[in-house]
């Protein structure tokens, strides 16, 4: 079925995020034990303020002490291929070998095309038709790991992305950046809010990068900063 509606949440984070980042922070100056760091301290401003120095020094082992988990659906199988270019991030994703596909198969349109209703109406009859086709294909026996060749980008999926703060910063970066395809830039976006909702003091380094530059470094820039 068309356009099932994207679903993010964080399903797993640490206690004390802030705490334990401040006591990552201090830890590396301090003669006090982690553990009597810890304990030192419950003033929020106090420890904004050395995480805040910390980072941007450039001292980013202190933020992967945070691990958070999400759990993600109706996304395109184009938009996890994209996300599971990260590297530093663990994924298990609903494959397409132990699951079949029944009738109609769930996938995404992207927002150009479903906003044109004449294309729109292409791209629908094509997936109708690729839909028949993989039944055909599983009821003369062949196995869904083959039958998932005809299967198209569009199809939607669904997975547990797990990541430590650094790289939701990294992703950040890179992925709410207008040069990033709408499709995974939405995704991140849902990712960081969810955290936001809980992490506000995050806000300032969950941003496109050229926020954090003060200046746009690709070659094609969208104009919301001045170019490199
Ligand atoms: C707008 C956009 C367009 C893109 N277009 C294309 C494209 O056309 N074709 C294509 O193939 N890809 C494309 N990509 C994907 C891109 O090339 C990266 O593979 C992807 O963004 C992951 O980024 P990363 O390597 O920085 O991050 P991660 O894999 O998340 O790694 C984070 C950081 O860890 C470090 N790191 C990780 N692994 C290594 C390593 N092996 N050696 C050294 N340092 C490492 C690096 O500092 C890296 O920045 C695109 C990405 C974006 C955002």
């Amino acid at each position: 079925m068309p356009n099932a509606q994207m679903s993010v949440k964080l399903i797993s984070k640490p206690q004390n995020i802030l705490k334990t980042v401040y006591t990552a922070c201090r830890t590396c100056y301090s003669a006090l034990l982690p553990q009597e760091i810890f304990e030192s301290t419950d003033d929020e401003e106090k420890m904004l303020n050395l995480i805040e120095r910390v980072i941007s020094s450039g001292h980013y082992s202190t933020i992967e002490h945070i691990q958070l988990s999400f759990a993600i659906s109706n996304v395109s199988r184009a938009c996890t291929h994209q996300l599971v270019r990260h590297r530093h991030m663990s994924f298990s994703q609903k494959s397409q070998r132990y699951v079949k596909e029944k009738g109609e198969f769930d996938y995404i349109i992207p927002p150009e095309i479903a906003s044109k209703p004449e294309l729109r109406e292409k791209f629908e009859k094509h997936m109708s038709e690729v839909a028949n086709l993989y039944q055909d294909f599983v009821s003369a026996g062949i196995k869904a790991e083959d039958a998932r060749a005809i299967l198209p980008n569009a199809t939607a999926s669904s997975l547990v992305a797990s990541l430590n703060l650094r790289e939701l910063i990294h992703l950040a970066n890179l992925r709410l950046c207008t040069r990033a395809q709408l499709e995974i830039r939405t995704l991140i976006k849902k990712m960081c809010d969810e955290v936001l909702k809980e992490e506000p003091w995050l806000k300032a380094h969950l941003v496109p990068k050229c926020e954090r530059l003060g200046y746009c470094d690709e070659d094609k820039s969208c104009g919301r900063m001045p170019q490199r």
